[in-house]
């Protein structure tokens, strides 16, 4: 295990944050804007706003997914473009940036599958989504911790994010600001070298990402990808859209579409029982492509977000400054989320890959050690303020009631990791497969 001190911005005494996993927003998918207004007056008519009505006045409603999208990432005006508030003083707060504790883990996770698989002589790290670059640095720090283990490996750090202000601030956190932009050589927007000599580089898209054996970390990041939502009527299925509100000025409203619409057609199981169901085809498509990529170099990916198995409705929401906020209202300056379905990754992975999970966090976590960490933490720590910060973040993630079992990790991985591809060894392959960490013990040899 590796020992760091506590998380320095943490010691701060008193928490006013709230994870943006609580509170549940009531469904009002075709009664105009969900959730109560939250800023009403100054503030409320934004550039995105205003963009969203001359857009809508011309083509007529669009899709929650578009609507989505434009809020989040417009390139000009969107969510995490201009502002991604993770962290105290933001909009939410996420486990990484809680506690160090959370990356730490995280980064065994990853070296535990690749002792597991053999120690292949170089590996790939990619964080889609990477926020602040703290889940990364932490898992960094670990990387280095282990360098003798890791030593003979070719490690480099692979960043998927589209938000110019984001990737700004990780390159900061992770290189200094040392950063080449659009570098000539490849697809990479950005490259720099860590704090630890490990190259990293920054990309759009995962396909701009060079082919070869890789491990895909995805924290809370495909809940902030658009979803689709439909709505079962007496008329049969409908789509919800957004629209202007007639009554209102300058005020948006969900609608339900007068008939069957093309999103209906694919994503819509005839099966489904649900009257509400939200569908996110962005997550299913990234999916496809970590499948396809771990079947064909190796590698895995592990997801952690709040979600379900294919069960939830209207999970729809929005934070600003840690407070519910009306996903309609003042677009851009609030983060837009929905519960992951886990059950639709687990399909769009398509057999290429084996899954496990979803598990709750906090038996993912205790499988990783952290009550061993903690103890540790709390045993080399001499002070009041320090001890209380560490129960208090440990509490975050591992009480039911806040993060712990709201919280899911899911993975991907090559079918040979979990069954032994010639069936005569099956039972010699049983004892010789080491469990996968975190949804088994972590036994690290
Ligand atoms: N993983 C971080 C941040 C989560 S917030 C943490 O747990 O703290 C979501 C992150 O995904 C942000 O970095 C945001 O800019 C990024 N993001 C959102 N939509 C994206 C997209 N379509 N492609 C790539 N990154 C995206």
């Amino acid at each position: 295990m590796v020992l760091l001190p506590a998380r320095r911005a943490l010691l701060a005494a008193g928490r006013r944050w709230l994870p943006r996993h609580y509170a549940p927003v009531a469904a009002r998918p075709s009664s105009g804007a969900g959730g109560e207004p939250e800023s009403e007056g100054p503030g409320r008519d934004t550039a995105l706003l205003r963009h969203l009505l001359l857009k809508l006045r011309a083509t007529g409603p669009v899709t929650v997914a578009e609507y989505m999208r434009e809020a989040l990432t417009n390139p000009g005006q969107g969510y995490y473009t201009r502002r991604g508030g993770i962290g105290e003083s933001g909009d939410f707060i996420t486990s990484p940036e809680i506690t160090q504790v959370f990356g730490e883990l995280i980064g065994i996770w990853f070296v535990s599958e690749w002792i597991a698989a053999g120690k292949p002589k170089a590996f790939q790290l990619v964080e889609l989504g990477p926020g602040r670059g703290t889940l990364t640095d932490d898992m960094l720090r670990v990387f280095k911790q282990l360098a003798s283990l890791l030593s003979k490996c070719d490690v480099s750090i692979h960043l998927v994010e589209v938000s110019p202000k984001l990737s700004e601030i990780q390159a900061l956190l992770l290189t200094g600001g040392k950063v080449q932009s659009n570098p000539e050589d490849n697809s990479a927007y950005m490259k720099g070298v860590s704090k630890t000599g490990i190259p990293i580089s920054w990309y759009r898209d995962i396909q701009d990402i060079p082919p070869g054996y890789s491990f895909y970390l995805a924290h809370e990041f495909f809940d902030a990808l658009p979803i689709h939502k439909f709505q079962r009527t007496e008329k049969g299925w409908r789509e919800v859209l957004v629209d202007i509100d007639p009554e209102v000025p300058d005020q948006l409203r969900f609608v339900l579409s007068p008939s069957r619409t093309p999103a209906m057609e694919i994503f819509l199981q005839p099966e489904e029982t649900r009257d509400h169901v939200e569908v996110c085809p962005e997550a299913g498509v990234i999916i496809q492509r970590l499948a396809s990529r771990i079947e064909e170099d190796g590698g895995a990916a592990l997801v952690a977000d709040y979600g379900h198995d294919g069960t939830k409705t209207d999970t729809f929401r929005g934070f600003r400054d840690h407070k519910l906020h009306d996903v309609l209202t003042a677009p851009g300056t609030a983060d837009l989320t929905a519960d992951v379905d886990f059950s639709y990754l687990r399909k769009m992975a398509q057999g290429r890959t084996a899954t496990l999970g979803p598990i709750k966090q906090r038996e993912f976590l205790k499988n990783m050690g952290i009550d061993v960490r903690l103890q540790v933490l709390l045993q080399n720590s001499h002070d009041t303020a320090t001890h209380k910060q560490l129960l208090h973040s440990y509490d975050m993630l591992m009480n039911p009631e806040k993060m712990g079992d709201c919280f899911n990790f899911f993975a991907l991985l090559p079918h040979q990791r979990l069954a032994h591809p010639d069936k005569k060894h099956k039972q010699e392959s049983k004892s010789s497969l080491p469990p996968v960490a975190g949804f088994s013990e972590l036994l690290m040899k």
